[in-house]
This record gives structure tokens, sequence and C-alpha cells, in this order.
């Protein structure tokens, strides 16, 4: 590895905020960058990574967060790794989950729901523009920035070069989220981006996913027969979009065709937006975080906060830079000026 790559050394680990799959995610400061410059760590055991079949996933995830520049997506601003693990350091987005917000307010109204969904929207948007499915979309996955502006993370389940409807054939994503086409593997595509976008509506509106229920089978038979009961207290635009992006077939499905998001974008329950406000990040959110400088992690949860921070990565062998296991994995963004300061 040249010289001055980044490397485990140059960070000092603070706490943890979250566990993946594969590993935790921290929240670490570079050492050398200054108290204000914090990250989120994102780390994913080598060894878990193999057993489980996720190289390719974790490849992609690489390669599509260095692809992508966006203002609702997280920045990856290094990757490295060490003999053991693997090492994403993003944006950290401090507002924390849609879901830790989702889960005390108990719903959101159809005001505060369209806001974070016309940004989810452009960020969906934009990664089909580059032939990238997102396929995960929920609200653990969606996290909210100092301002309370939507951020995208984990694109461990993405898939690059998608551009039809029925390319992409292994099963994935999260069972409530999960499109009745990836379920039936009957072969999938973007479209399946706009039907989690209607399981995600519908839980911020009800504060349950549609079709919830603790039986694995129970839940896959309902998506598949797609008779969805609607809470009196949903107005009727809001329930026909639902309805149309809910749509069991992919080409019946809002979004569905050749226009994509733009097919959505027209649906009444967002006339009156401002897309290009929305865009450059100008129209103010309905919650701003409450934010102390220097790494708050107060919108985190006390399960993951209140762990211990064990240097393990010592033990591991971090000081040997080991780069043949994941050929290409390392990476230093080239604007670090730009990264934002935190609680700011
Ligand atoms: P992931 O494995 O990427 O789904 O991350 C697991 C959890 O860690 C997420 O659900 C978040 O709670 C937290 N997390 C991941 N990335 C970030 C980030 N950039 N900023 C703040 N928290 C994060």
């Amino acid at each position: 590895m040249p010289p001055g790559s980044p490397s485990l050394d140059d960070f000092i680990l603070m706490k943890v905020i979250g566990k993946g799959s594969y590993g935790k995610v921290m929240l670490v400061r570079h050492k050398a960058e200054g108290e204000d410059h914090v990250y989120a760590m994102k780390m994913l055991r080598k060894e878990n990574v193999i057993k489980r079949n996720q190289v390719e996933h974790t490849k992609t995830e690489r390669n599509v967060l260095e692809a992508v520049s966006h203002p609702f997506i997280v920045t990856l601003y290094y990757a490295f790794q060490t003999p053991k693990k693997l090492y994403f350091v993003l944006e950290y987005c401090p507002g924390g989950e849609l879901f830790f917000h989702l889960s005390r307010a108990g719903r959101f109204s159809e005001g505060r729901c369209r806001f974070y969904t016309s940004e989810i929207m452009l960020a969906i948007e934009y990664l089909h523009r580059l032939n990238i499915i997102y396929r995960d979309l929920k609200p653990e996955n969606i996290l909210l920035d100092a301002e309370g502006h939507v951020k995208l993370t984990d694109f461990g389940l993405s898939k690059e070069g998608i551009e039809d409807n029925f390319s992409a054939k292994s099963m994935c994503g999260t069972p409530e989220y999960l499109a009745p086409e990836i379920l039936d593997k009957r072969g999938h595509g973007k479209a399946v981006d706009w039907y989690s976008l209607g399981a995600l509506m519908y839980e911020m509106l009800t504060g349950l996913p549609p079709f919830y229920t603790r039986d694995r089978d129970k839940l896959f038979e309902r998506i598949r027969r797609g008779d969805l009961t609607y809470p009196s207290y949903i107005t009727s635009i809001a329930k026909n979009l639902l309805q149309q992006l809910l749509m069991g077939d992919p080409t019946k499905r809002l979004g569905g065709g050749p226009k994509d998001g733009e097919e959505v974008k027209l649906h009444p329950f967002f006339s009156g937006l401002e897309w290009n406000a929305i865009q450059q990040r100008r129209v103010t959110p309905p919650f701003k975080p409450n934010i102390a400088e220097g790494g708050d992690v107060k919108y985190f949860d006390k399960e993951f906060v209140d762990l211990p921070v064990v240097n393990s990565e010592v033990a591991d062998g971090a000081h040997l830079r080991d780069v043949n296991h994941f050929e290409g994995f390392t990476y230093q963004a080239n604007d670090l000026e730009e990264r934002p300061v935190a609680g700011r």
C-alpha cells in the first residue's frame, strides 16, 4: 500500500452507534483533522462476509459509494482493510435512523411523510439513472443529517448495471419491504425500489409496514395476495399513491415504466412541491435534530451507545496492512476540504 493511504491508526474510536449484518458501526474521529471531524466507521468482518457469500455485495457497496455524489446519499470518505476487517469511513449522520424518530412519534403526518419521501425519491431516481437499484429501502437505512435532511446509507444489497425490470435474480432485501417479484424470483429491476418506497410510506403514515405479521410465511402470502387495509385517517390521495406503488405487477406499478421516478413525481400527493428546491436542500425539514458539536449520539439506541469501545482491532493485527484479500478496496475522497463539520 502506498505511504499516506488511510489506515485504522488514523482514527480514534469514540462510540458504538449501530450494528449491521456483518459488523459494527462506530463514531470515530480523525486524529489529524481535528476535534470536529467525526465520521461513522462501518466495519465488516471478512470471515463473515466470505462465509455468507457477501463478497460481491461488499465490492458493489464499495464501488457504488465511490461512484455516487448526491445530497441525499451518504458520502464515503475513506475505505481500507486490515487482515480481518473491511472499513468504510462515511459521513456521520447525527440525526440517526428515521426508524428511531418514527418509533418515538408512532406515525408521521402526511406533510412530514411527503418531505422525507420527496428527498428519498430524488436519491432513488439518481441511482436509477446510474443503473443502480437500491433494493433495501427501509426506515433503518434512512438517516438524518444535522439539519434533518435525509441520507440513504447501506448499499450492501444494491445492484449495478440494471437497465430493465427483470435482469436481477437474487433474493434479497428485508421481507416487509420486498416486492412480490423478488419473492417469486421472477427477475426484478428498478420498479422494486418504487414498491419499497410505497411500503416505507405506508409505515411512516401508519406506524407499521404493510401486510405486517410476525409469521414469515403468512407475510409472504399476504404480500403475494396484495390485499391491504388502509386506516381511515389516510387521505384518499395518499391511499391512491400507496395503492399504485404497492401494485403487485411491476409493469403496472407507478414508476415501473420507462419514465421511472418522473412518473411518481407527477402523482397529486406531491402537487405543489418544488422539486428543484428539494434537490438543492432549500426546503426546511419538518424536524431539526438538536445536536451538540463534536459527535453527539443522542439519536442512537442506548443498546449500542452503552457498549464498551474495546480496541479489539489491535489484537486483530490491524497494524499489519494486508491488502490482498479485497483488491482495490482502499479509497480516499478527493474533496476532503468539503466535508461537513460535526453539529453544523
Ligand atoms: P448498516 O450496516 O450500514 O445498515 O449500518 C447499521 C446502522 O449503523 C444503521 O442502521 C445506523 O443506525 C448506523 N449507521 C450506519 N451508517 C451511519 C452513518 N453514516 N451515520 C450515522 N449512523 C450510521
